[in-house]
């Protein structure tokens, strides 16, 4: 077989981590033609995003760019045992640091940060963890070559932090760059990043890495994709919620999307896609446990009338605004302003109800977006349209249901909302997608614990 191994920041934290991420590598590839995907080592990326927001006040921070350099320096003295493979990445590793530092130096000069310069910055955490890996697999005396995103053919429009893939080009690219090195050697790619038409580096979200993995996986028409990270699968419940909580053994692309845009642990929103187009089963399996089987993501749709429902997954973080007026009512063009302005600031927004009157229209968008979002929103609609009012709530959470299983099924909704008013909590807004995969609602943020126990409860999912 073909597979695709992607290991998350947790899974290459340290030196002794990659080695046993290597181990695996060794394992799998006994019987399989292997292609590794690697996040940057744990904390990497947050600690490059602090630098440059740093950066852009003018700071230098030099303890973290000394904590970056000193993790993977380590790692590389802890690990390679060969000199001349340990030479040879040392090298590579600190012109990567050089060229960090001078990309940090001019922002500090100008002290202006585009959203350019801030994945260029914010690449380097991949950029610098994917040669130690592949230089450990050398030294294992495993055939390896380390290459960017970019490098593979990834190429993605210009939307710098969240940039789109260009599919039929990077299909041609990565199968033509790729396929003859597979039989001799085993590719070790950064995940998260690609580069423009104009070969800038980009970044494709946070936790992208999963994206770039199935990404290449459709390209390569891979057999499998796994997803290694520190849990066994996905889980019935986020665990520090709900202790309880059991992995899923198997889900539908339709019924894991559900639950990767609650924010389920260990998937980036549009992960799935490219495995999902090319019929590509994904595995979420433990770096730590790896013989545990994890969780299987495939087109089969299991419904067994015992699991209608198969998690209940939450996500916090997350404010609600309400734009409401009695002018709104019958008059076309007021949701299309205000999503308009929105998606013009680049806020994003992940759930809409308007109830039926039409007098108001209610949606949830991240927290930190709230000032910009409820800013904007008064300054273009206020005394301009029908709306005389934007109210906002900031300590809310969405707690939502997913499973194929409820498709059709009546009396869902009716045993979830009674499992919810048994313990007193009160339901702030409601969204049922047509898909019927799943029922989302939003409750105040400290009521989320008893929600979830309560539902894990009520649909026998313990
Ligand atoms: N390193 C990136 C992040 O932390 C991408 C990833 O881990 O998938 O968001
Ligand atoms: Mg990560």
């Amino acid at each position: 077989m073909k597979i695709v191994l992607k290991f998350g920041g947790t899974s290459v934290g340290s030196g002794k981590k990659i080695i046993n991420v290597c181990e695996i590598v060794q394992k799998v590839k006994k019987n399989n033609q292997v292609i590794v995907v690697s996040s940057a080592l744990q904390s990497t990326t947050d600690e490059l995003l602090e630098l440059s927001e740093n950066a852009k006040k003018g700071q230098v921070n030099k303890k973290i760019i000394n904590d970056i350099v000193q993790r993977h320096q380590d790692a590389i003295k802890d690990i390679i045992q060969d000199k001349k493979i340990q030479d040879e990445v040392f090298e590579k590793v600190s012109s990567l640091i050089k060229e960090l530092e001078k990309t940090v130096e001019g922002v500090i000069i100008v002290k202006e940060l585009s959203d350019k310069t801030r994945d260029k910055i914010v690449s380097f955490g991949e950029q610098l963890a994917v040669p130690i890996i592949s230089a450990k697999l050398r030294d294992m005396g495993i055939k390896s070559e380390s290459f960017t995103g970019g490098e593979v053919g990834i190429m993605t429009d210009e939307n710098f932090g969240n940039a789109s893939p260009l599919m039929k080009v990077t299909q041609h690219n990565v199968k033509n760059n790729l396929s003859n090195l597979l039989e001799e050697t085993v590719p070790v790619i950064t995940g998260f990043i690609g580069v423009t038409q104009q070969g800038d580096i980009s970044t494709i979200g946070r936790g992208g890495s999963d994206f770039s993995a199935s990404l290449i996986g459709m390209c390569l028409s891979v057999d499998e994709i796994w997803f290694m990270t520190d849990v066994d699968g996905l889980l019935t419940a986020n665990p520090n919620i709900y202790p309880n909580a059991k992995t899923i053994p198997q889900l539908s692309y339709d019924e894991a999307v559900e639950m990767a845009t609650m924010g389920a642990k260990g998937m980036h929103a549009r992960a799935l896609e490219p495995a999902k187009t090319a019929n590509i089963p994904v595995r979420i399996k433990n770096t730590f446990r790896p013989d545990v089987s994890g969780t299987l993501i495939n087109d089969q749709i299991i419904v067994k009338p015992e699991e209608i429902t198969k998690a209940v997954a939450s996500l916090n973080g997350l404010a609600m605004i309400t734009v409401a007026g009695m002018n709104m009512v019958g008059n076309p063009g007021t949701a299309g302003e205000m999503f308009g302005m929105l998606g013009r600031n680049k806020i994003n927004i992940i759930m809409i109800s308007q109830s039926i009157s039409e007098a108001n229209i209610t949606f949830l968008i991240r927290h930190e977006d709230l000032r910009k979002a409820v800013s904007v929103l008064q300054v273009s609609l206020l005394g301009k349209s029908g709306v005389t009012d934007v109210t906002s709530d900031d300590e809310v959470c969405v707690i939502s249901i997913v499973g194929a299983g409820m498709k059709g099924t009546s009396g869902v909704a009716a045993k979830l909302f009674n499992a919810i008013s048994k313990v007193d909590i009160n339901v702030q807004m409601i969204a049922q997608g047509s898909s019927e995969q799943n029922i989302s609602f939003v409750i105040h943020e400290s009521d989320s614990k008893a929600a979830i126990e309560a539902i894990h409860k009520e649909f026998n999912m313990d």
